[in-house]
C-alpha cells in the first residue's frame, strides 16, 4: 500500500462510528445507530435544542424518533436545493421545518420506482463529477436505474457494514470469505472487500463455481464467515458436502444476501456448516445492505440511522402498524447523491417492534420481505405466487440444487412445470417433490378446484441448466 492509500485509509476509518462500538456492546448494530444519534445531537443545535446532549447508552426510542424526524427535515430540505426532481416535485407545498410527528410525514407524497426509471438522472442533488460511484439496476420492470454514490454515501455504507459485521461477532483477526457468482452483474465482493479493508478485518474472494478452489481458498486464508448469494452458496455447499465434512472448516456464521433465503435453504446450511446462517436484506437504491438477522433469525434489524422505514396498504397509501403487512417504503435519510424520499419499494413487508431477544432495546426490525409484488405470479383463483414458495418446498430435498419453473395453460388449467437440476434422478425424488409442493397452500387448493393441474418435474443434469446470479425462477409463457 502507498503512504497515500494508508493516509486516505487512515481518514476513512477515524470517520466510522463503528469503530466507537463499545466492546462490551450487547448489540453492537443497535450502539452504532445510538452513537449516530447522540454525535448529530452533540453537532446539529435543531436536534440538540430537542433532545439535549446525550451519551449514546442513554438514547431511548421517542429520542432516536426526534433524530428520525430531525433527519427527514433535513434530507427534505437538502433535496428540495439540490435534486431537480424534487425541486420540482415539491415547489409547492412541501415545508419541511412542519414536519415534527410521524403524521405529518404522511402528507409528503411517494416517490415510485418508475419516476427513478424514467428520469435518474433528476434525481441526483449533487453533479456527477461529484459521484464517487455509479451503481445501474435493471430491476424487473426493464429500465435501468442509475443511483449514485458520493464518497461521504460510500462512507456511510461502509460505517453499516462494518457494524454489522461487529454484530454477526466479527473481531478485528476475523477473515470474511465473500462468495458472490462471477456473472453478478454488479460487484458487491468489491464494495464488502474494501469495507472489510476500512473496518480492519481480513476477507478473501472467490466467485468460482469449483469446490475445490472455494474450499483451498477459505483454508488458506482462514475464513472465519462467509457471506453471499444463497443459491450460489447453497450450489457450492450441495456439491461440497459430498467430498469433504464442511464442519471442519470452523465458519462461525453465514450471511446470506442480496436473494431471498429460504428457511429449508436456511436448515440445509446450517447442518451442512455447523452454525447460524443470516440473513440480509438491501436495495441497490438504497445501498443494499439496509437490514441484517440477529441469532434470533425471527425479522432482520434495520439500518435505522440512514433510512426511514414504513409499511403502507398498496391501496389506500395509509401507513399500517407494526406486525402488518403492506408494502415497504424507505425514505434515505443522509444519502448526498442519489436521495429518494418515500419510495415504493414494491416488497412485501411487516415491521416487528421492539425489544428482541438479542438485547437490541429500540431498533425495529422488518419481517422477512416475503416477495416482490412485481414478481408475483397468479394462478388458479387468483392466488399469488412468488419464488420464496417454491424455494422451500423443492430445497426441502436435499438433491435438488437448482430449479426454474414455468406456467403455461392447458384449458382451464394452470400447468406448472419444474426443470430441476438434481444430483440424483429417481421416482421416488420425483414424487417427494410433487409432494411438497402440492402442499403448498396455492398448489394444493388450486388443484383441488380443478384450476391447477398436478405440477410435472423434468430433470435436468447438475450443470446444464444456466446458473444466473438473479435467475428469473417464475417464467410466465401463459397467453395474457
Ligand atoms: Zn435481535
Amino acid at each position: 500500500m502507498s503512504a497515500w492509500e494508508t493516509v486516505k485509509l487512515a481518514i476513512v476509518r477515524r470517520k466510522l462510528l463503528a469503530n466507537r462500538i463499545p466492546k462490551d456492546s450487547v448489540y453492537p448494530l443497535e450502539s452504532w445507530m445510538a452513537i449516530k444519534a447522540s454525535t448529530t445531537a452533540k453537532s446539529e443545535r435543531e436536534l440538540r435544542n430537542i433532545i439535549g446532549k446525550k451519551t449514546h447508552d442513554s438514547i431511548t426510542r421517542s429520542e432516536f424518533d426526534e433524530y428520525q424526524l430531525f433527519r427527514f427535515r433535513e434530507q427534505l430540505r437538502y433535496v428540495r436545493e439540490n435534486s431537480p426532481f424534487y425541486r420540482e416535485k415539491f415547489k409547492d407545498g412541501i415545508k419541511p421545518e412542519n414536519i415534527r410527528s410521524l403524521n405529518d410525514i404522511d402528507s409528503v407524497p411517494f416517490t415510485y420506482p418508475s419516476d427513478l426509471a424514467d428520469e435518474p438522472l433528476t434525481f441526483m442533488a449533487v453533479s456527477r463529477t461529484k459521484t464517487a460511484r455509479e451503481f445501474t439496476t435493471t430491476g424487473t420492470t426493464g429500465k435501468r436505474k442509475v443511483i449514485g454514490y458520493t464518497t461521504n454515501d460510500l462512507i456511510s455504507k461502509v460505517d453499516i457494514i462494518s457494524s454489522a459485521l461487529r454484530s454477526v461477532g466479527m473481531k478485528d483477526d476475523n477473515v470474511l470469505h465473500i462468495m458472490f457468482p462471477a456473472v453478478s452483474a454488479w460487484d458487491p465482493s468489491l464494495m464488502l472487500a474494501g469495507a472489510c479493508k476500512v473496518a480492519g478485518y481480513g476477507s478473501s474472494t472467490c466467485s468460482s463455481p469449483d469446490i475445490k478452489e472455494q474450499m483451498d481458498i477459505m483454508k488458506e486464508k482462514g475464513a472465519t464467515h462467509i457471506i453471499g448469494l444463497p443459491s450460489f452458496i447453497y450450489r457450492v455447499t450441495t456439491l461440497m458436502s459430498s467430498e469433504a465434512d464442511l464442519k471442519t472448516l470452523g465458519i462461525r456464521k453465514i450471511i446470506s444476501t442480496s436473494e431471498p433465503l429460504s428457511e429449508s435453504m436456511r436448515s440445509k446450511l446450517q447442518d451442512a456448516w455447523g452454525c447460524n446462517v443470516l440473513d440480509v436484506w438491501g436495495m441497490t437504491e438504497f445501498g443494499l445492505a439496509c437490514a441484517i438477522e440477529c441469532d434470533e433469525q425471527n425479522g432482520l434489524h434495520t439500518d435505522e440511522a440512514n433510512l426511514f422505514y414504513e409499511i403502507i396498504d398498496p391501496d389506500t397509501g395509509k401507513r399500517v402498524p407494526d406486525g402488518k403487512f403492506g408494502e415497504l417504503v424507505i425514505t434515505s435519510l443522509t444519502a448526498e447523491a442519489t436521495p429518494l424520499i418515500r419510495y415504493r419499494t414494491r416488497d412485501i413487508a411487516a415491521m416487528i417492534a421492539p425489544p428482541c431477544g438479542c438485547g437490541s432495546d429500540f431498533n425495529r426490525k422488518l419481517m422477512k420481505p416475503c416477495g416482490r409484488m412485481d414478481l408475483q405470479f397468479k394462478i388458479g383463483m387468483g392466488y399469488k405466487i412468488y419464488p420464496v414458495l417454491f424455494d422451500e418446498a423443492l430445497f426441502k430435498n436435499g438433491n435438488v440444487v437448482d430449479y426454474q419453473m414455468t406456467i403455461t395453460k392447458e384449458g382451464f388449467k394452470d400447468v406448472l412445470t419444474f426443470e430441476v437440476e438434481s444430483k440424483e434422478q429417481s421416482d421416488d425424488i420425483r414424487d417427494s417433490i410433487i409432494e411438497s409442493i402440492t402442499s403448498i397452500t396455492e398448489i394444493g387448493d388450486g388443484m383441488r378446484e380443478d384450476l391447477v393441474d398436478v405440477p410435472r418435474i423434468v430433470f435436468r443434469e447438475i450443470g446444464s441448466m444456466e446458473y444466473s446470479a438473479k435467475a428469473k425462477k417464475i417464467i410466465d409463457a401463459r397467453e395474457s
